[in-house]
């Protein structure tokens, strides 16, 4: 039986290698976007996670003709009411870097001391497809799957450390007493909200495919 096809619908590579390890144990073959041609980017429009995850592993699911693994995520920051959440791509502007926009969120948080810096990050991932319920049938594609996952923590006072993306230099998950980037990376996967998100997206995928699973191979 040729193993079960899971296309991770994202083009963040650290989102890629953070998934790639969360479901190593799986035997799916994993495929990515930038195997298919003339891919049409997905808008992120919608106001909640779940909107833009379901946005997004539904559009990529039926462009490629592949059940679609999607996420969407944000750091929700208790001195700025619970923001930029959903709007953390976005944070300060269209067109920043990375690093613009993290000195941009540490700006407004100036006058916030260091006890009253706690914030999270949040992870909705959605898969969207169709399941296979015999050798050569497949159900109608749907959403088959919505899991979340939360990692709490604080924010530094200045960006430390060089790896992952994002606001990784600034977010200290609890527990810890350096950021995300001056972490080693396994811990990192390991405690991190899209992590907790990928293991119930496993368990929930080894149930559905549970015969269907046959030993796959990893895009690489
Ligand atoms: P999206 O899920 O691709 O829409 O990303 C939302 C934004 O949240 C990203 O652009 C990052 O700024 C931030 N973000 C989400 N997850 C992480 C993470 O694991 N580390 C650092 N920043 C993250």
């Amino acid at each position: 039986m040729a193993p079960f096809e899971l296309l991770i619908a994202t083009r963040n590579e650290g989102k890629i290698a953070e998934l790639r390890e969360a479901f190593a144990s799986v035997p799916v073959a994993l495929r990515l976007l930038r195997e298919f041609r003339n891919i049409s980017e997905v808008e992120e429009v919608g106001e909640t996670y779940q909107g833009n995850a379901t946005l997004k592993a539904t559009s990529y699911s039926r462009q490629t003709g592949i059940t679609a693994l999607a996420d969407d995520s944000g750091l929700e920051v208790d001195a700025l009411h619970g923001g930029p959440g959903v709007l953390s791509a976005r944070f300060g502007g269209d067109n920043l870097s990375e690093r613009e926009r993290t000195e941009a969120l540490l700006a407004s948080l100036q006058k916030i001391g260091p006890t009253t810096r706690t914030a999270r990050f949040n992870c909705c991932m959605v898969l969207y497809g169709a399941l296979p319920l015999a050798e050569t049938e497949l159900s109608a594609p749907r959403v088959l799957a919505v899991t979340e996952g939360i990692c709490e923590g604080s924010l530094a006072l200045e960006p430390s450390g060089s790896e992952g993306f994002g606001f990784d230099p600034i977010f200290i998950p609890n527990g810890y007493d350096v950021p995300f980037a001056a972490l080693d990376q396994v811990i990192k996967r390991k405690v991190s909200h899209r992590f907790r998100a990928a293991q119930r997206m496993r368990q929930k995928l080894e149930l559905y495919l549970g015969p269907h699973l046959t030993a796959g191979r990893s895009a690489s």
